[in-house]
């Protein structure tokens, strides 16, 4: 047999890829020619469609497999589709929805369905109004899912049609009490379930789904190994109404049963303004989804609506541009989310916006193809809020940084990065202390938010502190003072203070240990903050309580916050917050940053290499979110390190093709763009 899995295949060629969310009730209308027209028009090359599962788009013959009964008689509907993409060279990859299926099958097999503790099922939608079945969720480990429906469903389709990938909706297993999930949970931890989802062991969820679709995975790979599976990772811990409790994935678990992997940036904006998503979660995500050696890349799925209930409009176009191009500016694959097609799509706003990022995308892809992120900074990662908050100072200070997930700590690639970010609460475990302390002698440098006292005493001589170190309380109208040697971290800055909150860790640094900043305790209770200003002065203006502690380790530097920095920045976005930051970070990787410039802090940089290209991409988020008008930036100018023994030859401005002038000077270019809208790509061509 031929291994088509290694060499070129086309998913691993630049996608740009556009899901189709069909109703049945619209089956009638679609035209195939036309449909296949438009997506071309679209600028797409893969499109997505739903095909079997919930409803199956062809005359299947698996029972229990329910087809749609608006398919037109005398016609294969599912044939004409892919007739009519192919023709166009778009490749086609078909949905399948396992997670959900019909009362009529509930009744006939209800072991195929999952349960509450009280054995009741879960109804899905069973308030909908209209003439609809009712649907019930499926049990992950159960023969609906697996061998009973879902394999001889693949196989049905992989057999007689000439699908080029499959993708897995709803793919997780969702928490459920029947009688086999109980078997399985006690044969594998050896105890019984407990009766809250929440105390469940924390990969139970994520084993039934490796093992579901690690059935369904073998069944394609047995019929025809050169199609890809596409399967959803979870960057974050979460709970939805539908599903339930979500946890983080690991992504090699996911990648062992799935050839490519995708996850959701959806711009909820119905949930209203304080609860929007946080401005990075695509390039988070797609950060998030990167595997180590950088060769697969994870699709962004991107719905085009404001909020699953308003799905049948389109988010802002001001909003939904620089959210899309997140995506390919964090190297992933665009993954469109569309609520029908373009015949019954109403809002048109929704079409012209899609075929405008696929257009940009189409400008840069080629560029960007095998291009690798290169950076200063190493975010350790487990997916908290802390490291999101660190993620979004680094992204708004525009220094450039990669994720290195918990685990998967590699020494040797940790080695490759000038500083590292360790955040609170990120534990120090299975030999991560000596990974730590041998990229630090080796003349790495650390930053070490630590915000409980074991974490500090578990470190103390790595950190130069006493091992005595004790928490205080929650701390009001106070600051953090720079003291002489920590005038690096307020350069820029023309004060001897900046605004604190929180609860220090009390420290005894060593002898050799430097203080940079030290505590400026309360000056008043939080009620009398106000007046009489007569009575405002500082009592106590000086301490020596530190709050940046900067300790040598072998050729290294180790800098040690001993309380929660990042909460600091992200409760109050004050400019003091993210420019200390920055200026600790300056401090610690040195002057030679890869990227510096005074660009605003809405807009997001990240950089890539190729063997003689290095690329930036500018994203434009300036404005309040949910961002209501396209602000343009004017002027932009940046430094950017170059390679030794390499020269530029050019400076491009590929998307936006906007003028740019630049200047070779010592190892770096000094570049000025004279416009952005959206998004941009400079190429900087070299020698
Ligand atoms: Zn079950």
């Amino acid at each position: 047999m031929e291994d088509k899995t290694m060499g070129n295949v086309w998913w691993k060629e630049p996608m740009r890829v556009l899901q189709y969310n069909l109703q049945v009730r619209d089956t009638p209308g679609m035209d195939a020619e036309k449909i296949a027209r438009e997506t071309e028009e679209m600028a797409a090359n893969v499109v997505v469609m739903n095909v079997g599962g919930i409803y199956a788009w062809y005359r299947s013959k698996v029972k229990y497999h329910h087809v749609n009964e608006f398919l037109p008689e005398g016609r294969d509907l599912l044939q004409e589709w892919i007739d009519a993409f192919h023709k166009r060279n778009i490749k086609f990859v078909a949905r399948f929805d396992f997670s959900i299926t019909d009362d009529t099958t509930y009744q006939q097999k209800p072991q195929w369905f999952a349960r509450h503790k009280d054995k009741s099922p879960y109804y899905r939608g069973e308030k909908r109004m209209g003439n609809w079945s009712l649907f019930l969720n499926t049990c992950a480990t159960g023969g609906y899912r697996n061998e009973e429906v879902g394999v001889p469903v693949i196989k049905e389709v992989l057999e007689n049609y000439d699908i080029d990938g499959i993708f897995f909706n709803a793919p997780f297993a969702s928490a459920c009490f029947c009688e086999r999930c109980q078997e399985k949970y006690l044969q594998k931890y050896g105890k019984e379930m407990p009766d809250n989802p929440d105390d469940f062991e924390s990969d139970w969820l994520s084993y039934c789904t490796k093992e579901n679709i690690g059935v369904i995975y073998k069944a394609i790979k047995d019929v025809r190994p050169e199609v890809p599976m596409i399967l959803y990772y979870c960057p974050f811990t979460s709970k939805t109404k539908a599903f339930g409790r979500f946890d983080r994935d690991n992504i090699y678990d996911r990648y062992a049963t799935a050839d490519l992997i995708c996850t959701e940036s959806q711009n909820v904006l119905s949930n209203g303004i304080n609860e929007i998503p946080e401005t990075i979660h695509p390039v988070l995500s797609m950060k998030a989804g990167q595997t180590e050696d950088g060769e697969l890349l994870p699709f962004g799925i991107i719905h085009s609506c404001p909020g699953m209930d308003w799905r049948h409009v389109g988010l802002p176009e001001n909003e939904y541009l620089p959210w899309m191009c997140q995506v390919p500016a964090a190297n992933g694959t665009i993954w469109h989310s569309v609520t029908g097609y373009n015949d019954t799509i109403t809002d048109k706003r929704i079409i012209h916006t899609i075929t405008a990022v696929d257009k940009m995308i189409v400008k840069c892809e080629q560029d960007m193809h095998g291009a690798k992120s290169k950076a200063d900074v190493l975010l350790l990662w487990n997916g908290s809020k802390a490291g999101k908050n660190w993620a979004d100072i680094l992204m708004k200070e525009h220094i450039q940084f990669d994720l290195m997930h918990d685990y998967r700590i590699n020494k040797e690639r940790l080695m490759t990065y000038k500083a590292v970010i360790i955040p609170e609460g990120f534990p120090v475990k299975d030999g991560l202390d000596k990974v730590l302390a041998a990229y630090v002698s080796a003349g790495g440098s650390l930053l070490a938010e630590r915000c409980e006292p074991d974490e500090i005493t578990q470190l103390a001589d790595f950190f130069g502190v006493e091992k005595n170190v004790q928490k205080g309380e929650y701390l009001y109208a106070s600051y953090m003072r720079f003291e002489g040697k920590g005038a690096p971290i307020k350069e820029g800055m023309d004060t001897d203070k900046a605004a604190f909150r929180g609860e220090v860790n009390y420290c005894i640094p060593f002898r050799e240990t430097e203080v940079l900043m030290t505590l400026v305790p309360p000056f008043a209770p939080m009620e009398v903050v106000g007046a009489p200003p007569e009575r405002a002065s500082i009592p106590t203006p000086v301490t020596d309580i530190p709050l940046a502690m900067l300790h040598s380790y072998g050729s290294g530097k180790v800098l040690l916050i001993p309380f929660n920095y990042h909460m600091l920045a992200a409760s109050f976005h004050l400019k003091d917050h993210y420019r200390m930051a920055y200026n600790m970070i300056k401090l610690l990787s040195g002057e030679d940053m890869l990227l510096k410039t005074n660009m605003p802090s809405g807009i997001q940089t990240t950089l890539y290499e190729k063997d003689n290209q290095i690329l930036v991409h500018l994203v434009n988020e300036t404005g309040q979110r949910p961002l209501m008008d396209t602000i343009p930036v004017y002027s932009l100018s940046c430094s950017i390190a170059i390679p030794e023994k390499k020269h530029v030859m050019a400076v491009r401005s590929v998307i936006g093709e906007e003028n740019v002038s630049y200047k070779e000077s010592a190892g770096r270019v000094e570049i000025l763009l004279d416009k952005l809208e959206v998004w941009d790509m400079l190429s900087i061509d070299l020698k």
